[in-house]
């Protein structure tokens, strides 16, 4: 082995371990950021690395390609908002995927793969890349808005799986034969991106999310795939990673969502299509001010983000109403639901952007159990997580998925701009509750009048 391969092997053990550390920090939010960077510094490692391998050619061109992917990604990543993101990983995913499904057409076009392992894995990650690549695209523009409405084909379960039967098949037969034949070649190709865009194309925005984690795992086995296929070390481990981690992270929220894989895949619900009973009653309206009362003589407070949170940006202000209250000698706490938001996390990320210590944020198991005993319940822009038809109603599309019981406290502050209707588009009976009360408006305005009302009662 030369000493430039024996070099080249050493870095790309070292950013083996950079990724794997990397993403054991991401597990948690005070190591997160630390996590990012290690798993950066791993990527750049390896790019670099991979431009003094001995059989590397068109560096100009590699460069050129490193310099507009490395500022489009720059750029997006500096502008896109918080609420933007799920869209923005998808379409970065897809793109992983469509790499990896690139790597195996060229391979095959150079008459490169030679033997049947190599021509089965590298068919294999051209699969799964290629359908995680088109099944990217269009959750990213259902998500981004430019897809306004669910496609549904007349017995689209049977069309995915004769799809899926006549692509595998054909990649049986381009592994079997070991012949190149270009044919064969661009009908799997062309196969399989249909495949992915039409088993994605009647999937709802509800479960959207949990599909593109699938699709995040995907990319990871088709990456790891041409890593065997190029004989690449560190595109086999950081395949291997994000396939687990991807993996993992949709079991995660399909639990949280109490929706099996399988039925998103295949019983997809769409906003306008979800059933549940309707709610009797009616919805109790209060001032900034009484808000502002009930908390400050309040012993303790549990607050309740969700995703018209985020959408008004106002965990700034939440914090600072949250401290005014903690220094009138109110005890305050965050409670979390894994699936709050638009993404894993979504308000962990938001909430230690504004400051929040840690100790004080808890999740949904830490919490629930407390409620009984929590004076006040403040849910601000938070909808389904907290909708307790959840538990009671068996013909409502979210029942059995866990909730924060925040219904048990003995006051529930609602705060949102009207009666809107939460991402699973069903009614929500806590809001028609006799504990609790509705406070309208937009987020940050609302609770910015809570804090100079606080204010005004501490004179
Ligand atoms: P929801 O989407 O259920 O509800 C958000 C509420 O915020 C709406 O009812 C809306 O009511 C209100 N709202 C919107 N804008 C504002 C604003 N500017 N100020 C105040 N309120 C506002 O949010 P949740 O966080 O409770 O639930 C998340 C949903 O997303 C769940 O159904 C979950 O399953 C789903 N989901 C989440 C994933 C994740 O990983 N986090 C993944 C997949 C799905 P109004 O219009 O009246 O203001």
């Amino acid at each position: 082995m030369t000493t430039v391969r024996w070099l080249i092997d050493a870095s790309y053990f070292v950013v083996a371990v950079l990724f794997i550390l990397g993403l054991k920090a991401m597990s948690s939010p005070v190591t997160a950021r630390r996590g990012i960077v290690w798993a950066g510094v791993g990527m750049v490692l390896a790019t670099v690395v991979t431009l003094f391998s001995p059989d590397m050619r068109n560096h100009g061109l590699i460069l050129v390609a490193l310099a507009v992917g490395g500022g489009a990604a720059w750029w997006s990543g500096k502008v896109v908002k918080m609420t933007d993101m799920p869209q923005m990983v998808a379409i970065y995913n897809g793109m992983g995927g469509g790499a990896a499904a690139a790597i195996a057409a060229l391979e095959f076009a150079r008459g490169e793969i030679h033997g049947l392992v190599p021509t089965a894995l590298a068919t294999l990650g051209a699969l799964i890349g290629a359908v995680s690549f088109s099944g990217s695209c269009i959750a990213f523009a259902k998500l981004q808005g430019l897809m306004e409405r669910a496609w549904r084909l007349p017995a689209q379960n049977a069309v995915n799986v004769l799809l899926a039967v006549v692509t595998i098949a054909l990649g049986i037969v381009i592994v079997a034969s070991g012949q190149i034949d270009v044919r064969s070649i661009l009908a799997f190709f062309v196969l399989a991106l249909v495949l992915g865009a039409v088993v994605t194309l009647p999937i709802g925005g509800a479960d959207m999310p949990v599909v593109i984690s699938l699709f995040n795992a995907f990319t990871g086995l088709a990456v790891g795939f041409e890593g065997f296929v190029l004989n690449n070390p560190a595109l086999i481990i950081a395949g291997i990673v994000v396939g687990a981690a991807g993996t993992l992270l949709t079991q995660l929220m399909a639990k949280a969502m109490n929706r099996p894989i399988r039925n998103i895949l295949f019983s997809p619900i769409s906003g306008a299509a979800q059933a549940g009973g309707t709610v009797e009653g009616t919805m109790r309206e209060v001032s900034a001010l009484d808000v502002a009362a009930v908390m400050r003589y309040a012993q303790s407070v549990v607050v309740v983000p969700g995703y018209g949170m985020a959408v008004a940006g106002a965990q700034n202000k939440v914090w600072e109403m949250a401290q005014l209250l903690e220094k009138a000698g109110v005890g305050v706490r965050f409670a979390i639901h894994p699936v709050a938001g638009r993404m894993p996390g979504h308000m962990n990320v938001l909430l230690a952007e504004a400051g929040v210590p840690y100790e004080k944020i808890f999740d949904l198991e830490e919490i629930n159990a407390d409620f009984p005993s929590v004076d006040v319940a403040l849910v601000i822009g938070a909808n389904d997580v907290v909708n307790p038809v959840a538990r009671t109603d068996k013909s409502s599309p979210i029942y059995g998925m866990p909730i924060l019981d925040v219904d048990r406290a003995h006051n529930v502050i609602v705060i949102k701009r009207g009666k809107g209707a939460g991402y699973s588009g069903i009614e929500n009976a806590l809001f028609f509750a006799e504990n609790c009360r509705m406070c309208y408006g937009s987020a940050q305005g609302v609770v910015a009048e809570i804090i100079a009302q606080i204010k005004a009662l501490e004179g």
